[in-house]
């Protein structure tokens, strides 16, 4: 299967969008990631990672376009911080649920196989046609624990 990357650069080059310096670090990065990344995020490790430095704005206006392409998912976990990650389709192996540490952040992916069965089984009783879902267990991190 091709990289979520590729992807990606085709889709906004077949959308009229030009390939730009800026556009592809955060691609780049985006794809290496296990799960979401805020601007800040993607702002920190472009410039300690690459030792690049890519404006905010910059970093907005790229990741605004793929999530208006269906490229990104912006995940809110409920602390006003947007963050973003590859939509990759529906492969099961993909799909993850989110850890919130509501002391500095930190957010971390899950994976459960008895979730998904449970949700596949509340979706058919259910009188909605359910398409998707997400869940966010919110916590305290063990160095937040640990300090
Ligand atoms: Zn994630
Ligand atoms: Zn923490």
């Amino acid at each position: 299967m091709a990289h979520w990357s590729q992807q990606a650069l085709e889709r906004l080059s077949g959308a009229g969008y030009r390939r730009g310096g800026a556009r592809e670090a955060v691609i780049e990065l985006l794809d290496e990631q296990p799960c979401a990344l805020s601007a800040q995020d993607i702002e920190d490790r472009l410039r300690t990672g690459e030792g690049r430095r890519v404006g905010r704005a910059s970093i907005y206006r790229v990741v605004d376009e793929l999530v208006t392409l269906n490229l990104l998912t912006r995940v809110d976990v409920g602390d006003g911080v947007a963050r973003y990650e590859p939509q990759r389709g529906h492969a099961e192996h993909e799909h993850h649920h989110h850890l919130v540490c509501d002391g500095c952040g930190r957010l971390e992916p899950f994976q459960d196989d008895a979730l998904e069965q449970a949700i596949r089984q509340l979706a058919s009783r259910v009188s909605f046609d359910v398409s998707d879902h997400d869940v966010t267990l919110h916590g305290c991190c063990q160095a937040c624990r640990i300090s």
